[in-house]
């Protein structure tokens, strides 16, 4: 769920996309008109499942929200203020439904099938609209009190730089976001120069390079519209700043690299989040750990539902 498109898939538990249909985030439209637009697409792939047993409902939604109580009021998607999303969707279609942050439900598909599969220490960043993040060390996504660690959106790169969204200033995101470059370039960022460019990857790789000096994590993968769109000078402006910034022993070796999903990253992320919610269920020590249950649904484990005792063997203590 973003602000430029909804999308709805089915996923099984190899983490196959098998079906998904997508429509443009309804604009003027009030909380209920938007949920309707949702409900259609909810129904149209569901009754697309074609006797696939389904199980769990998964959502990555962009922020903020309280994956406690189920309630979004994501900044691009204006209708939705304290929504009760989860409650909705539980309601229509009869499931268990986990919702989490959209870079947080990245972070866990990059980990499961994407280019952090081999990696137990990294951060998942999309940079488009806007810039967020999900972290993942041993093995395990970061929370924090409220759910919302991984916003390096919101480290600061410019010192006294641009005025950010959080009232803040110099935040990635005020000036690397595609927001932060049209109000820079006057113009889409589709068209920025080669300049606007390597200073948007400079900055980039100087948030990561404060990340993993902080965190010894070895990885950083990028997605989101403004990140691949600008390619190449865009990577490797931020790897050349991160090998400037980042000089400690165990930081030094830390590399970004294109997300490995492509565009099936979010749909495959928030199948993720349901999966994650789905093995942890009954399980408090494994309630963090996502990456041993997101492994298993990739064996033959039988998946009865909430709390069966064969789909919370494999969580790690
Ligand atoms: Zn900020």
């Amino acid at each position: 769920m973003g602000g430029t498109k909804f999308s709805v898939g089915l996923v099984d538990r190899t983490g196959a996309l098998v079906l998904e249909s997508r429509v443009l985030t309804p604009r003027g439209l009030d909380a209920e008109g938007t949920w309707a637009a949702l409900k259609r697409l909810v129904l149209e792939v569901i009754s697309g499942a074609n006797g696939d047993r389904l199980v769990v409902c998964g959502v990555g939604c962009g922020g903020p929200m309280s994956s406690g109580s189920g309630e979004v009021s994501p900044l691009n998607i204006p209708a939705w203020r304290e929504f009760h999303l989860r409650g909705r969707l539980m309601e229509l279609t009869g499931f268990e439904t986990f919702l989490d942050n959209d870079a947080k439900a990245l972070a866990l598909a990059e980990g499961w099938l994407g280019g952090a599969r081999d990696t137990s220490n990294y951060v998942a960043i999309v940079v488009s609209t806007g810039v967020g993040g999900g972290i993942v060390l041993n093995d395990r996504l970061l929370e924090g009190r409220l759910g919302n660690a991984g916003h390096i959106g919101h480290v600061v790169v410019v010192p006294e730089g641009r005025v950010c969204a959080c009232g803040g200033r110099g935040c990635l995101e005020a000036e690397a976001s595609g927001t932060a470059i049209a109000a820079i370039t006057g113009g889409e960022p589709a068209e920025a120069s080669l300049d606007v460019i390597e200073r948007s990857g400079a900055l980039l790789g100087r948030a990561v390079a404060s990340v993993a000096n902080l965190l010894d994590l070895s990885l950083a993968v990028v997605s989101g519209s403004v990140a691949l769109g600008f390619g190449d000078p865009f990577f490797m402006a931020a790897r050349r700043e991160l090998a400037t910034r980042a000089k400690l022993d165990f930081s030094r070796e830390a590399k970004i690299e294109r997300a490995g999903l492509g565009a099936t990253g979010p749909i495959i992320g928030a199948a993720a989040v349901g999966w994650r919610g789905l093995f942890a269920n009954g399980s408090e020590a494994g309630a963090s750990s996502w990456l041993p249950a997101a492994r298993m649904s990739s064996r033959s484990v039988d998946v009865s539902g909430p709390g069966h005792d064969s789909a919370s063997k494999g969580i790690r203590p």
